[in-house]
């Protein structure tokens, strides 16, 4: 069964933005979209913010194995109970892949739990995007480094929790550098974050910037049946417990309580 793959995107720069509009004509979730042409193990769908539930019902969740996520402007407009429902589902085992200005998204900060903040500056520079994890399946098929010509600075410290791993860290023309693609797991699901993409440069046309957005797709889907019970924490009572033994001493907790949350 193909891994099932959904593009989120704000898609309001595209609306109240020509440059935008001319460089992302299918808007940014049609170009990254376009990342899983010709790869016969992935099924693609988009989902936009100004859909019904965002595009993001439980149905359509439940029938995600991995979701990329693009937003900026509109992180504010993201709806709690939906994020909250993104994140029991990257808990129960669906991957999530967070690009660029996602870093703000209201997911990423919930999952980072850390203020996920940084440098930035909008001048067109040169960025290398070096690969320091040759092996690392996200990076499989890629060169020493990605040299893309316009891109916006993000520059350290960015202030995420230390990752898992660390696959491709950016220098730029500027001077600054950024761990640029870094992975998590969190509950059942593996998470990772990309950095480029500004919306007013051609990055997501870059065909290396795609290898590692379907890379990194295939490195976060679970194949296994979804946890759906991570959150739980059953109280074991003594006679269930793997070798069974007497209550001793004082309990606070009754038999069969299910304590607090
Ligand atoms: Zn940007």
């Amino acid at each position: 069964m193909p891994i099932r793959a959904l593009v989120w995107n704000e898609n309001e720069h595209e609306k109240s933005n020509a440059l935008v509009r001319r460089l992302y004509p299918d808007g940014i979730h049609g170009a990254i979209a376009k990342a899983f042409a010709g790869d016969a193990a992935v099924t693609v769908e988009t989902a936009t913010l100004d859909m019904p539930e965002h595009g993001l019902t439980q149905d359509r969740l439940d029938r995600t194995d991995v979701l990329l996520w693009w937003g900026h402007m509109a992180h504010g407009k993201v709806d709690d109970a939906i994020v909250e429902r993104v994140q029991k589902r990257v808990w129960e085992g669906m991957g999530l892949i967070v690009l660029h200005s996602g870093h703000f998204s209201k997911i990423f900060k919930r999952l980072m739990g850390t203020p996920c903040s940084l440098k930035w500056r909008e001048a067109g520079e040169v960025e290398r995007v070096w690969v320091i994890n040759r092996n690392h399946p996200i990076a499989a098929g890629l060169p020493e480094y990605i040299e893309i010509e316009y891109e916006e600075m993000y520059g350290e410290p960015f202030t995420i929790p230390e990752p898992m791993e660390t696959v491709f860290i950016s220098w730029f023309e500027g001077g600054e550098v950024f761990r640029s693609g870094v992975t998590y797991q969190r509950g059942a699901g593996r998470i990772f974050y990309f950095r480029p993409g500004h919306e007013a440069y051609p990055t997501y046309h870059n065909p290396q910037v795609l290898q590692v957005i379907r890379n990194a797709t295939h490195w976060a889907h679970n194949p296994a049946a979804p946890w759906r019970s991570v959150g739980d924490a059953p109280n074991v009572p003594h006679d269930k417990a793997p070798v069974p033994l007497e209550v001793k001493g004082p309990r606070l907790h009754a038999d069969g309580e299910e304590g607090y949350r």
